[in-house]
């Protein structure tokens, strides 16, 4: 099979690799979609503590069950399916309180184990015995269904965020990630919906997502949200990019007893910021992180796809074949488009 090769740091090649045979507990899935995230961009330049090379990355994947170990009963060839790509271990402390995005022994598909960029992935046992594999409904294009994994973490942060019925949301950050923030904030009740971004491309794409749109290198984002929010500033802040600067503005945009979520992470050689706690004590507000997804967060996601309720066809604006995938990389990281989909 053809399989995008991960050599070492900015060597991604195509190659002939061998086509992995499922043992009794694995699936063989032939991958029909693959997105691109930027954590595969950070990956290609910078590596991963849990990726050893030659690797095949890509984790937000959808396909069809090609070959089924022979214990596997709840799945067969030709169904069609998304692979929730964490893989928790259901053992420890954290799994066994139900909080499986924080397992002590979190394994991930693209990253420990061979990943989506290529024509064909074994999702290992581990995977499957955890229920990271989900079933698409017969209405959801593989094209959307690989967004589910993206759309799972954004539903553990508005989770953690504790967005409730009128709640005033600032999202900072119109990438794809702010993007789906917005439009889960709005079926999650949200009163009025900010997006903040300091580039002028990138609040032009989100103008069908209806929000407030404040392009930060015109205006003052401070007086926007003040003005927007009649001076109560935003109960819940979404910082939707790994940018210093944003998390240290948050603190000064989100109401009392509001939240701020740091959603996007910093560059583990800097990760300190400014906080100036006394916003903290006074405002009462709160601020947690997140990062990825549980398998119930991606069948939750599966299932608000299919009904619906959440268009993402906006978002998806690139599909490139396997051999094009260095372009869709160019694309993500030069933020010329929004989701790119590689098609093996
Ligand atoms: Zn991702
Ligand atoms: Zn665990």
């Amino acid at each position: 099979m053809k399989g995008a090769v991960l050599k070492e740091i900015e060597k991604l090649e195509i190659e002939e690799v061998e086509l992995p045979e499922p043992k009794e507990n694995e699936i063989l899935i032939k991958v029909k979609s693959c997105a691109i995230c930027g954590t595969d961009i950070k990956v290609f330049h910078y590596g991963h503590k849990h990726i050893v090379f030659p690797r095949i990355t890509g984790h937000e994947v959808s396909g069809i069950v090609e070959k089924v170990g022979k214990n596997i009963k709840e799945f067969k060839e030709g169904d069609r399916v998304a692979v929730a790509p964490a893989i928790p271990c259901g053992k420890c402390y954290y799994c066994r309180k139900g909080q499986q995005t924080m397992c002590d022994n979190l394994k991930a598909i693209g990253y420990h184990y061979d990943g989506g960029f290529a024509e064909y992935m074994l999702v290992p046992e581990i995977a499957v015995l955890n229920g990271c594999v989900n079933k698409i409904p017969a209405n959801l294009s593989f094209e959307l269904a690989c967004l589910a994994e993206p759309l799972a973490c954004v539903i553990n942060g508005q989770i953690l965020s504790r967005i409730e019925t009128g709640d005033i949301v600032l999202i900072i950050g119109a990438g794809p990630i702010g993007i789906l923030h917005s439009l889960l904030a709005k079926i999650n009740g949200a009163g009025k919906i900010i997006i903040a971004d300091i580039s002028e491309g990138r609040i032009k794409e989100s103008e069908f997502t209806g929000c407030y749109l404040i392009d930060m290198n015109k205006k003052d984002i401070y007086d926007e949200v003040k003005r927007i929010t009649d001076g109560h500033m935003a109960d819940r802040v979404i910082v939707a990019v790994g940018s210093k600067q944003a998390q240290e503005l948050s603190l000064k945009l989100v109401a009392k007893r509001g939240s701020i979520n740091f959603f996007g992470g910093l560059p583990k050689e800097s990760p300190y910021i400014q906080f100036d706690s006394n916003l903290l004590h006074y405002g009462e507000f709160f601020v947690v992180g997140t990062h990825g997804s549980t398998p119930l967060h991606n069948k939750i996601a599966i299932e608000l796809l299919s009904s619906g309720r959440i268009e993402l066809e906006k978002i998806i604006t690139h599909k490139l074949p396997l051999e094009r995938i260095k372009e869709g990389y160019q694309i993500v990281e030069n933020k010329k488009g929004l989701k790119v989909l590689i098609l093996p």
